[in-house]
Parts: C-alpha cells; structure tokens; sequence
C-alpha cells in the first residue's frame, strides 16, 4: 500500500527523523491557512499524488507570498498532473501539503528496501538526489551505492559512517546523517515497509540535514499488524479493478496487454503470462483466484477482467486440485449470465472434476472455446484476439 508524501512524513516524524513542517490542505482556504500558521516567508505547495516526478510537472512549487500560496493552490487543486510515473492519463490532484521552504545545499539521495537476494534491509544512497534515479541508475550506475543492514546487529554507528562517507559528508552532517539512517530503519522496521525512498534528502546552507519528500510502501501481508496505517489509505488513487478484487480477496494485478487471465495459482498464472507473450500477445492482467475459490469469487473475477476495455480475450486456465473444474464452469457461466460476453473466451480445465466443469460450459450456450492444453488455450486466444 502506497501512501501520500504528508502522511509518510507524519510516519516518520514520530521516529524522530527531520522534516519539514507542514499541513495538508483539501481546499484552497486550508491552504492559505495552513501557510499563514506556518509563517513564512517561504512556503513550498505540493501536489499530493501517489507519484514521484511532480516538481518537473509542476505538482512542486516554491512561493514567497501568501498570495502565491493562494494562487498555487488554485491551480493544483483539481488539476490533472502528468508525470513519468503517471503515465499519459496522469493523477487529479485532491489534496495539497503546505510545507515550510528550506534553504537547499545539496540534494542527495537515499532509500531502504527489503533486498530479496541477501534477505536483508538495505539501503541505497547516491549524491545524484533530485532527480530521477532510475536516470542515474541508466546513465552512471556507479553512483548508486547499496549498504545491507545485519538484521541481529541493526543500525550502527559504522554504517552511518560508511554511508556518509559515500555521499562526500564529514563531521556534524555525518552524524546527522547517522541518526536519520537510524531512524529510518526503526521505522522501516516496525512498520513493515517494503520501501522507504528519501529523494532528495538535502543539507540545508545551514548545514542541517533534512529530508525534503518521503515516498513509502507497505508490505501488504504485513498490514493487518497496523491498523493505524490502514487508516491512511486513500482508495482514489488505487486502481478501480484492483480495488474491486481486494474486496474479493483476489491477487489481480493490472497489466498493459490485450489478454485477460484468470488462473488459480500464482506459479500457473506467471506460467499463463509468459505463454501468451510466446504465442505473441501480451496479458492484461495478473489473476489469482486462490485455491479454494467459490462461485461467487469466479463469477468477480470475470467480471473485473472484463471490465476492462483494454481486455480484447480472455484466456481461464485452471488446474484443478483443491479448486474444482466445475466450480470454475459454474462462475464463468454465472459472469457471463450479468455481462455481456463480447470478446473470445478460451478456457482449459484440468483436474479435479473436469468432466463435469466441460459439460457445464457445453451445456450453457456461450461461445466458449476450448483449450486442449496450456500451449493449445494460449495459441487458441491469441489467435482469436488478432482475428486470424
Ligand atoms: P517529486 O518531484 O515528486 O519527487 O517532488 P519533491 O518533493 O522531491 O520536489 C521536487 C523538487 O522540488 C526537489 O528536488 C527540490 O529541488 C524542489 N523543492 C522541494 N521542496 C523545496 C524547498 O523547500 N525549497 C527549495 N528551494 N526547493 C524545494
Ligand atoms: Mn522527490
């Protein structure tokens, strides 16, 4: 789960790590009231978005008046903000955070993530901040430095000294650095983030380190512990489709092909992806639906793929073990009795009552096609969704 930039400062804070003050604001008044509170004389307004990249879309803007703020608010509040991370459609802009100004040296920057190749927490720091550091990562790798952290030992002393040193910091903004780093990892820690990204985080020409944007991510599995972070979901910025199945306690994951996908299991629906990719398509989406679906859990399932317009097939393929053919037969029926099934649907069934789960897609009418095998299905629709 993503959150917006103010409230992963707000997460932050209570750990003790420096920022900005601030305030978010939903309206133009907030605005203006929440900078007057703040007192100036520079104030930063920042489009709340859950997307990096909005100073180049000028989602970021630094005012010196509170008719500035005013102005500034008016035009964000309600915009839509395009940016490298929004793609085309871009994000509306609902919510607002007034932060005090800060007087920036240097931009540097930092990250914590879970690194699965050492199963560690590690960070990732680079003295290229500001800017996009998938750039960086493109054009000057070298400058990107990671550090595991020793999960029995924690933070130390020596790896605040290690990682200052790589970002050219001596003396009392490497032990500010230090702490940060601490701090950071606490919060990382015990609230489960998958991934902490500080960018930039600035030494102020007064020589304190700040962190100036926060961005953080929460392992899912881990959110039933917070409840406090569930609070902080804002569903207008998650996926319509995505939303829907979490509701169904369904794995789906929104893609940019043509082929819808629904498959029981996570390994089978990877499997699903990248046949379809062989035979020359590309899949519209991700799809579990878990071992022991009921109808009821099919029958959505469909029905999110389909409402999707890009979805031009769908291909169902099912191993049935703990998940029975027929149950599957039963719900594709069902979603298909409600929406109008106006793209191709091929479906291999597999397994646990078979028989009676190709006898039910027989008996019901539709234009369903059948699939031998994997390799058969996934030709069988891609050739059906480029009409040949
Ligand atoms: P992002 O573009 O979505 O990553 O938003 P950021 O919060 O990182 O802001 C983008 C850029 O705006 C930063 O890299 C800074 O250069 C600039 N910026 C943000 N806050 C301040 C501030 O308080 N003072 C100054 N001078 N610049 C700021
Ligand atoms: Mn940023």
């Amino acid at each position: 789960m993503n959150i917006h930039e103010y409230q992963a400062k707000d997460v932050l804070r209570a750990f003790g790590t420096p920022v900005p003050r601030g305030k978010v604001a939903f309206t133009v008044d907030e605005a203006v009231a929440a900078a007057k509170e703040l007192g100036g004389p520079i104030w930063v307004v920042k489009a709340q978005i859950h997307a990096g990249g909005r100073g180049k879309g000028g989602g970021v803007k630094v005012v010196r008046s509170l008719d500035d703020v005013k102005r500034e608010a008016e035009r964000m509040l309600g915009m839509t903000l395009v940016t490298h991370q929004t793609g085309p459609a871009g994000r509306i802009v609902r919510r607002l955070y007034i932060e005090e100004g800060s007087d920036i040296g240097s931009e540097l920057y930092l990250s914590a993530l879970v690194d699965r190749a050492t199963s560690r927490v590690a960070f990732i720091a680079s003295t290229e901040g500001g800017m996009d550091i998938e750039h960086v990562a493109k054009v000057s790798p070298e400058k990107i430095l990671t550090f595991q952290i020793d999960p029995v030992v924690g933070y130390s002393g020596y790896v605040g000294r290690t990682i200052a040193a790589s970002l050219n910091l001596a003396g009392e903004q490497a032990k500010q650095l230090g702490a940060v780093i601490n701090s950071l990892y606490s919060a990382f820690v015990a609230k489960d983030m998958s991934l902490l990204e500080i960018n930039p985080l600035v030494v102020t020409k007064s020589g304190q380190v700040i962190c100036l944007d926060a961005k953080i991510n929460f392992d899912d599995n881990a959110l039933y512990r917070h409840k406090d972070l569930q609070e902080l979901r804002d569903p207008e910025e998650e996926d319509p489709m995505e939303r829907e199945a979490a509701k169904f306690d369904l794995s789906y994951i929104k893609l940019d092909g043509s082929i819808g996908c629904m498959v029981n299991g996570a390994g089978l629906a990877m499997a699903t992806m990248d046949i379809i990719q062989h035979y020359g398509a590309a899949p519209a989406n991700f799809l579990d639906v878990g071992g022991g679906a009921s109808r009821e859990k099919v029958t959505a399932a469909l029905k999110i793929i389909l409402s999707d317009p890009a979805v031009k097939g769908v291909l169902v393929n099912i191993f049935g073990g703990i998940m029975r053919c027929d149950i599957i037969a039963e719900g594709i029926v069902a979603a298909a009795r409600d929406v109008k099934l106006s793209v191709p649907v091929v479906v291999r069934l597999e397994g646990t009552n078979v028989q009676q789960g190709k006898d039910i897609l027989a008996n019901s009418g539709l234009p369903v096609v059948t699939g031998n095998d994997l390799a058969d299905g996934a030709e069988k629709i891609v050739r059906l969704v480029k009409g040949n």
